[in-house]
């Protein structure tokens, strides 16, 4: 049988029949070894597998094959940075739910996602929630930011979860695809998500009905049906994704914006802040690299350098 984890505790899979949409609680069979990093869930939320359910094991499926993934993103540990944890695969998506309302998200929030969904090969829409809270300043911010990260790549969507504003424009931005809401804890996106997808309470009772009791699972992402073949995979608990494959010197190549400008600078190992014959920052000096943006660049440059 073939079928989607929609949840993983650990020790247990739940697993969504390819079809017939029936869930089953599967255990793996064998070592599965990713190369070069160390995860702690060889299989995550998203994977393609094929299982078994043999009748001795009272209904519980055994997984034999996982196929190839499209992509994955994960999360690094917080106490051992070589440690890392698949948070999902095979995303068509990524929304990040921000808000100019409090709590304002802060650009190094939204930029520190979208160079880890740029590292990832993930397009990313922005969620701008909470709009009903915007007065005429902030309206005019808002389309100003919305403009800025839509000319690099990433659109966004204006939404009120609370009047119902531009909530048919993310549910059909949904459609067909497998979709990672994520955002910053406050930002409305369990409201959203309450919103888009119909008997959520019923949908999660059933699969939490399948993971092992007593296993705390509050930091698993979690797949939600919204119908046939359109899905959300919700982060409850992850704050921030890790990056662990981008090395400073290749930060700039994750913003879209000065990707195109990299071979332009005089010095091929340029990291854009103090070198003479800086492309990037002739580009910023000039308005063509909103500010905001470069000053992430460096913020993530400085993180990184401290970490060291
Ligand atoms: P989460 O932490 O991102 O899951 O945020 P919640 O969905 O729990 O929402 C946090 C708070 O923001 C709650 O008090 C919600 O009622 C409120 N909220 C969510 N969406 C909206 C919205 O569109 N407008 C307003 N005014 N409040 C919202
Ligand atoms: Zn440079």
């Amino acid at each position: 049988m073939t079928g989607t984890i929609v949840k993983s505790t650990g020790s247990w899979y739940i697993v969504r029949e390819v079809g017939t949409g029936q869930l089953h609680r599967c255990r793996l069979r064998g070592k599965f070894k990713m190369k070069g990093l160390k995860v702690s869930n060889p299989l995550a939320v998203g994977d393609q597998v094929e299982f078994t359910v043999e009748e001795q094991t009272e209904g519980a499926g055994v997984i034999h094959h996982i196929e190839p993934r499209r992509n994955y993103i994960i999360r690094r540990s917080v106490h051992k940075t070589e440690h890392a944890h698949i948070v999902a695969a095979n995303l068509d998506l990524a929304m990040l739910v921000v808000t100019l309302a409090s709590p304002a998200t802060s650009f190094g929030f939204i930029d520190r996602f979208l160079v880890t969904a740029e590292a990832y090969s993930i397009p990313v829409t922005l969620i701008f929630n909470k709009t009903d809270l915007y007065d005429d300043d902030l309206n005019d911010y808002q389309s100003q930011i919305q403009a800025m990260y839509a000319r690099i790549g990433y659109p966004g969507l204006r939404c009120s979860a609370h009047t119902g504003e531009g909530v048919d424009d993310i549910d059909n931005l949904l459609e067909g695809r497998t979709t990672l809401l994520s955002g910053h804890s406050g930002v409305g996106k369990s409201t959203l998500i309450n919103t888009l997808v119909p008997d959520l309470d019923i949908k999660t009772a059933e699969i939490s009905e399948f993971s092992d009791k007593g296993v705390h699972t509050t930091t698993f992402a979690e797949m939600l049906e919204v119908r046939p073949g359109t899905f959300i995979i919700d982060t409850p608990g992850i704050k921030e994704l890790g990056l662990v494959d981008v090395k400073p010197g290749e930060l700039a190549h994750f913003f879209p914006e000065m990707r195109a400008l990299l071979n332009q600078c005089r010095y091929h190992n340029c990291q854009h802040t103090h070198e003479p014959g800086c492309a990037v920052r002739e580009a910023v000096d000039k308005g063509k690299i909103a500010l905001p943006r470069y000053d992430s660049y460096v913020s993530m440059l400085e993180a990184d350098d401290n970490r060291r």
